[in-house]
């Protein structure tokens, strides 16, 4: 199955804001939200593509992404979260915030039980030039969060109860009633002793000081596919911290900071450098050698080839990042002038210049002396 651009499930054009976004995404969501039409398949595929687009536009980093590689920038394992659990609460979407008053206003209670993504944790890996161009596979070391194991997440020690909080009996809330000079009001807050759990431990676990939530630090084998650049961002799914009751863990999104190289330049998936030719091979034409990144080839320069000319090596630049193909490798030539010549030399140009009818007027000094005595010029 095809999929769909996610502006146009959205029904937004490409230059939109994050409100209209947003606002586009609650209208359909809304129209198609499972809760509100039970048993129907095509509007739970509908709100599951909606909320996919969503997920992706309404992220800065990801709708970036996206912008530039299209679907290819996500593997279908990036969306696992939606066949997971019932289709609520997940993808780091906050479904208070968007649909608070449509389903009863969210009360604090509701909130809290509601599954939910985990945090996405994130990592840095080093790359030299050449394994950003070719991938490579690396070892990062990052750190996330995840439940005890010692105490299944409860925060109690192993054996010990877990006790319904006597103070709120277990609904997480307190009612407070004020009086006012209009009369009465009553107002539910968390509950403080229970922070809204409405379960208290007796002893709390050893190895997580009763948090329920340990944190690990980890080392994981990342595969570099070739191509990437500085503004890639690997997206690892699960590797993040735990999800929240029962739901999915987050991600793990790797960073990319890519060494430069001393010789070549690198454009997009274009490769560029600059390569001397002496005066007589541009006069005449060469056969010259030119070093890629993985190779090096043999060129004809042209007779008559003008310094900075630029000359292309086609399809020798950097892999295309998840397609066909690779980019293209630019050269340009830079005729050199030498600054030492030996008599034969001097004398085989002063009759090349006399065929011209050029005058030369031979100085003692050369270039660099000629900067050195002005730089020493500026002390006066
Ligand atoms: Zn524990
Ligand atoms: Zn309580």
């Amino acid at each position: 199955m095809s999929k769909r651009d996610y502006y146009e499930v959205l029904e937004v054009g490409k230059s939109a804001t994050i409100d209209e976004i947003k606002s586009a995404y609650r209208i359909l969501a809304k129209k198609y939200h499972p809760d509100l039409n039970p048993d129907d398949k095509e509007a739970e595929s509908k709100f599951k593509e909606a909320t996919e687009a969503y997920e992706v536009l309404s992220d800065e980093e990801k709708r970036k992404r996206y912008d530039t590689y299209g679907h290819s920038a996500f593997s279908t394992e990036d969306f696992s979260g939606f066949g997971g659990f019932g289709g609520f609460g997940g993808f780091g979407i906050d479904f208070d915030d968007l649909f608070g008053d449509l389903f009863g206003g969210g009360s604090q209670s509701r909130r809290r039980n509601v599954p939910r993504k985990g945090r996405d944790v994130s990592g840095v890996l080093d790359l030299d030039f050449k394994e950003a161009v070719f991938g490579v596979e690396k070892e990062l070391k990052y750190k996330n969060r995840t439940e005890c194991n010692d105490c299944k997440g409860t925060g109690a020690e192993n054996g010990t109860e877990i006790e319904t909080c006597p103070i709120c009996k277990g609904s997480g809330y307190v009612t407070q009633t004020q009086s006012t000079l209009f009369g009465q009001f009553a107002s539910k807050t968390a509950c403080r002793n229970c922070q809204g759990t409405g379960k208290v431990i007796k002893k709390a676990c050893s190895t997580c000081k009763g948090q329920g939530i340990i944190e690990n630090e980890k080392t994981i084998k990342i595969r570099v596919p070739a191509g990437v650049n500085d503004d890639t961002i690997i997206q690892m799914g699960g590797l993040g911290d735990s999800g929240i009751n029962g739901g999915p863990p987050g991600d793990l999104l790797v960073h990319l900071r890519i060494k430069k190289d001393e010789n070549i330049k690198r454009e997009g998936f274009n490769l560029y450098r600059d390569i001397k030719i002496s005066f007589p091979q541009a006069c005449l034409g060469a056969e010259i050698e030119v070093e890629t990144l993985d190779s090096v080839e043999s060129y004809s320069i042209p007779k008559g080839t003008q310094s900075e000319t630029i000359f292309k090596l086609k399809g020798k630049g950097v892999p295309i990042l998840k397609r066909e193909g690779r980019g293209d490798f630019f050269f340009k030539v830079r005729v050199d002038v030498p600054e030492k010549l030996t008599d034969r030399q001097k004398e085989l140009l002063r009759e090349f210049a006399e065929e011209e009818n050029q005058t030369v007027k031979e100085s003692k000094k050369g270039f660099f002396d000629k900067a050195k005595d002005f730089i020493e010029g500026l002390g006066d």
